[in-house]
């Protein structure tokens, strides 16, 4: 008889950023995320945790913890490792909130892992593959950016995130102070929709003729243009993902189907555990690359997300590194981020973290 859910709880996550993280359609000083507790009637205690990002996540940090409050009643004495069940008591009860229900699923799964004796990759697979991230380098000014990208590939960073998107001109400086002085440094471009076709085009091209190797431009163009991101896909010569974009299976066929992008950026805050599992598989039976990413996150969100990488393995690019963001780590215990590497195989239940208090 294995144990089940007996209470369900909320408590503030928050840390001072080193930097503000300006991206191109958001701006934070401040992460104010949820994490949630799910307790199990051996007493074991499962955490989550709920990224609060509006607008790109729907829910505040408020409604993130009044939404749990309300549902936390109705997983009582469930199995949490019956993760369908899990996911769809969620889904029925809170629709909308997807950032919400991929904190409470985490809680669930750790529980489980817990309750097991295990790690938590080891339920996502059978040996641990080695995650190692890339990290991101904010809309700074371009020699911010250069001495930022100095100290993490000084830390053992092989890959840098650059976010662009929002004025080309400062881009194309911004990339090419990093590039001038990284120059082996693969890039993920990432402009959160901020880009036209020819945006994109003349960055790709100006990073090419620096000597700079794009390893990813993600999602250059707005969502909803999907014919512009089918072009881009098609004629900038390198890999393209979708980010925001995808949420679904549907959303994985398509872009599949009319070869809109060649990988998709799976995030659980936009489709949960469970369903950031199917668009996995459905994306590797479609010959998608994948990639794994989070919105700002404390190790706890970004440590299960490296322990699901590791049991799944063959990410073609690994972003978990905003806990790096963080001034004071909130997490107490946890997976530990060494330089570019998540250390999975250092935990012996779970994630192993929790909320420092
Ligand atoms: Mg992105």
């Amino acid at each position: 008889m294995s144990a089940v859910v007996r209470a369900v709880r909320t408590s503030p996550l928050e840390a001072p950023l080193h930097d503000p993280f300006v991206i191109a359609n958001a701006r934070l000083d401040h992460l104010r995320n949820v994490a949630v507790e799910v307790e199990l009637d051996d007493g074991t205690v499962g955490v989550g945790e709920i990224a609060a990002l509006p607008p790109i996540t729907r829910e505040t940090q408020r409604e993130a913890e009044q939404a749990v409050e309300r549902v936390g009643p109705t997983l009582a004495g469930l199995d949490p490792s019956d993760a369908e069940a899990v996911e769809e008591r969620l889904r029925l009860a809170l629709p909308e909130l997807a950032a919400t229900r991929a904190g409470i699923e985490q809680a669930c799964w750790d529980a489980a892992a817990r309750a097991a004796g295990q790690p938590l990759w080891r339920r996502f697979g059978a040996t641990a593959h080695d995650v190692i991230t890339d990290v991101t380098l904010p809309m700074v000014d371009p020699d911010r950016a250069a001495t930022l990208a100095t100290q993490w590939r000084e830390r053992g960073f092989r890959t840098l995130k650059i976010k662009v998107g929002r004025n080309l001109h400062d881009d194309l400086a911004r990339i090419g102070r990093v590039v001038e002085a990284h120059p082996s440094a693969g890039l993920v471009l990432d402009a959160n929709e901020g880009w036209s076709v020819q945006d994109a085009l003349t960055a790709v091209r100006a990073t090419r003729r620096l000597g700079g190797r794009i390893a990813l431009l993600e999602q250059p163009v707005p969502r909803d243009d999907l014919d512009a991101l089918a072009r881009l896909n098609r004629d900038a010569g390198v890999m393209v993902a979708a980010d925001e974009a995808v949420h679904t299976e549907e959303d994985v066929a398509r872009i599949a189907s009319q070869r809109i992008a060649s990988c998709i950026n799976v995030k659980l805050a936009k489709s949960g555990v469970a369903g950031a599992l199917r668009l996995i598989a459905a994306a590797r039976r479609e010959g998608l690359a994948t990639m794994i990413g989070a919105m700002v996150e404390s190790r706890i969100g970004t440590g299960f997300a490296a322990h699901l990488a590791a049991g799944l393995g063959g990410f073609t690019v690994v972003d978990l590194d905003t806990s790096l963001l963080l001034a004071e780590d909130p997490v107490l215990g946890g997976t530990v981020l060494d330089g570019p590497r998540w250390e999975v195989t250092g935990v012996d239940r779970g994630h192993g973290g929790g909320v420092r208090r």
